[in-house]
């Protein structure tokens, strides 16, 4: 039989007090409700960070004594704030949030509290709250992704000149792999501005950073290219995701600010 997996929420208080201690580390994943273009659902970054959590958890939880936190579905997607379905926190409202979080997770003995984002409008704020939370609760944090975005240092396949940022490849391939039922593949085109990988400076990723919503390249808001995606490369993509968020929790459990031992 395999054990249960380490969820939080399905430990009753009087075990969380007893079983949590200063080695204890919590993963909190956040996800996302937006669109994603016609061939992906609204759901897609909360599905692949859940999967990527829960993976990871099943394998190094006992190791390390890793806990997952319930997955934050609604997070910061104002960037398709024009599209139907989009349910977004303000950033205001979710460094909010995370404050409170922190201030609940410090009431436990657990110390280390790591977002895993599956979407990528959340990445500045997450940065900001890591050092909000230290400061504010004394928690150490830390923040990574199932696969870091193109526009933040990420890579991304070559037919998509670095700029699968929304329902490309990468991720359509990840949803082929974990829930193909929910992927409309017939539906999904090449939506890559060409241009921009001619800019130096103002592109993806560059050192020029731009404001934009998902609508100010095409008017159907997905960037990258859907069409190049299989579920073969999205088995590849996940199961590397959840070895490198081992890996990472490993470093994790064992961080100390490189103080001497
Ligand atoms: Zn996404």
């Amino acid at each position: 039989m395999t054990q249960p997996l380490r969820r939080f929420a399905d430990l009753t208080g009087p075990q969380l007090a007893e079983r949590f201690t200063d080695r204890t580390v919590l993963v909190q994943p956040l996800g996302a409700i937006e669109q994603h273009g016609p061939h992906l659902p609204l759901s897609t970054d909360s599905v692949i960070a859940t999967a990527v959590a829960e993976a990871a958890v099943a394998t190094v939880g006992d190791e390390l004594d890793v806990w997952l936190l319930p997955t934050l579905e609604y997070t910061k997607s104002n960037e398709h704030a024009w599209s139907a379905g989009t349910v977004w926190l303000s950033a205001t409202t979710l460094l909010a949030v995370l404050d409170d979080l922190g201030r609940c997770i410090a009431t436990t003995a657990a110390q280390r509290l790591v977002f895993l984002n599956g979407h990528g409008g959340n990445s500045a704020l997450l940065n900001v709250a890591n050092r909000e939370l230290r400061l504010h609760h004394g928690l150490m944090t830390f923040t990574t992704h199932p696969g870091v975005p193109p526009d933040q240092g990420g890579s991304s396949p070559p037919g998509e000149l670095g700029m699968g940022v929304h329902g490309g490849t990468d991720e359509t391939s990840l949803m082929l792999h974990l829930a193909p039922h929910l992927v409309d593949i017939g539906a999904a085109q090449r939506r890559v501005p060409e241009a921009l990988a001619e800019n130096r400076y103002v592109r993806f990723g560059g050192p020029v950073s731009f404001g934009w919503m998902s609508n100010d390249f095409f008017a159907d808001g997905y960037i990258g290219d859907p069409t190049a995606a299989t579920a073969e490369v999205g088995k590849h993509l996940f199961e590397a995701s959840v070895h490198g968020f081992c890996e990472a929790l490993r470093e994790i459990a064992a961080f100390n600010f490189g103080r001497p031992r």
